[in-house]
């Protein structure tokens, strides 16, 4: 009998060193954090369960250092789009927010962690801290008051729209500016990877900056975390940058490249967005089809009625056509040697976008449906598939939302030249 197993994940694209990582990662989840999933949407606040949690996933089975170069602690493990779509996908059929927590801690490191666009100055002063005995977390801070899908639009808005501020002064940045929502931000995060221009108000590509803020230097400060809708795993929450000064040296790249980078960070952000969308229905297979074999409704298993097999079906064939994809876009990137992209190549971003939107709207879809015909029981917490459906909703909004991936995939595709 078919298993959550049996959806596609391509054996000759997935090296055995990944499947292996994510049959651990599965394991530690089913032991560790299973027992206490329920207990985390009270834990928004404080985090007491959570943090103890990353840490063990994060440095004690290694995951930080599988992106990290062995110089600086790491274990350099190749295909790095594969390898965080797994961990994504193994992460969040436990828990979304969790795995939005994890993912997004090395995901401010990705711009000067990936070949061949290493900074190795950077990396020997914040690898180590990474790859460690302790937890270290970093936090990507792009979305400020005022609109965070026009600071994602880089391809239209062209940073213009960016309030927060680095201004060159002597061998140090000063550093200005308000966010919000970023993941790990509030007492939780250790390094912010701040998204910022260097001339307010420029489309200039060179004014687009990325730049390492330690938590604790001085101006920096944070707001309470965000009592939200799911996902209480990840801490959110406003960080204020007030005369911030960090060396000049903290800038990821420099001038052009900052943005070029920023562009490749998104698309394995889409990436990983799809492969926990993938994670979540798979959890909802598992749950739906024990559900439906189990209760019975006018004489026979739920399963065996017709409406409830159309709802059947459509969730696999969600979960297979979303897998599909994504597997063949994280392949993609990891291998332009085959497919002719540079993975910061702006245009991937706008083709990832595509992705991303099919696969939060494929979620969503399962997730509704498959409570559809639990009844007053897909209501229950007890049966988990509430929080996989309160969660789920944010995959959809995170990146720009469902509007900006909408543009952006039609401008791919179409060449629109005015939206
Ligand atoms: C759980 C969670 C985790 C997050 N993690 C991070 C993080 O790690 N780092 C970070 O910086 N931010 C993070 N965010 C913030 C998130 O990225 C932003 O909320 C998102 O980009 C949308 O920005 P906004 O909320 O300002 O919406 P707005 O920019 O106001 O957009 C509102 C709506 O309009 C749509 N839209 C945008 N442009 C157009 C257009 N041209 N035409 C039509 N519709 C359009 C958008 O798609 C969206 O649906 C997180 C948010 C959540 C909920």
């Amino acid at each position: 009998m078919p298993s959550s197993d049996d959806f596609i994940r391509p054996r000759e694209w997935v090296s055995d060193f990944i499947t292996e990582l994510g049959k651990v990662v599965r394991k530690w989840g089913e032991d560790r954090y299973i027992p206490i999933r329920q207990k985390v949407d009270e834990d928004w606040r404080e985090h007491e369960l959570v943090v103890p949690m990353m840490k063990e996933i994060l440095v004690d089975l290694g995951v930080n250092a599988t992106f990290f170069p062995a110089e600086v602690g790491g274990t350099d493990m190749p295909e790095p789009a594969t390898l965080a779509a797994v961990i994504s996908e193994e992460l969040a059929r436990i828990d979304s927010g969790f795995a939005t927590a994890c993912i997004c801690s090395i995901w401010g490191m990705v711009p000067i962690m990936m070949e061949p666009h290493r900074n190795m100055e950077l990396l020997m002063e914040f690898g180590p801290k990474f790859c460690g005995e302790e937890l270290y977390v970093g936090c990507m801070a792009m979305t400020e008051p005022a609109s965070g899908a026009d600071i994602e639009n880089t391809g239209r808005m062209k940073g213009k729209t960016i309030q927060t501020t680095a201004a060159q002064i002597g061998d140090q940045w000063l550093i200005n500016g308000h966010k919000i929502w970023p993941s790990n931000s509030g007492h939780v995060g250790d390094l912010f990877t701040v998204v910022c221009t260097t001339q307010r108000g420029s489309s200039d590509p060179n004014d687009f900056a990325m730049i390492l803020v330690p938590a604790d230097a001085k101006g920096v400060s944070v707001g309470n975390p965000y009592q939200k809708a799911g996902m209480a795993a990840d801490l959110n929450s406003d960080v204020w940058f007030d005369n911030v000064k960090v060396p000049l040296n903290y800038r990821l790249h420099g001038p052009g490249d900052d943005l070029k980078y920023f562009h490749r960070a998104t698309s394995i952000a889409n990436v990983c967005s799809a492969a926990m969308a993938v994670g979540v229905m798979k959890s909802v297979y598992e749950i739906i089809k024990k559900w439906t074999t189990e209760r019975v409704v006018a004489g026979k298993p739920l399963k065996e009625h017709s409406l409830v097999a159309d709802m059947l079906s459509e969730v696999a064939m969600l979960i297979e056509s979303t897998s599909a994809w994504m597997w063949t876009y994280a392949r993609e990137m990891d291998h332009p040697e085959i497919y002719g992209w540079e993975p910061w190549d702006e245009r991937y971003v706008l083709k990832t976008r595509g992705l991303a939107l099919h696969a939060s709207n494929a979620v969503e879809r399962a997730c509704s449906r498959a409570m559809d015909y639990m009844g007053s029981y897909g209501y229950s917490r007890e049966f988990d598939i509430e929080k996989h459906w309160r969660d789920q909703k944010m995959i959809g909004l995170w990146m720009g939302g469902k509007g900006l991936k909408t543009l952006e995939n039609a401008r791919y595709w179409f060449d629109l030249e005015t939206l």
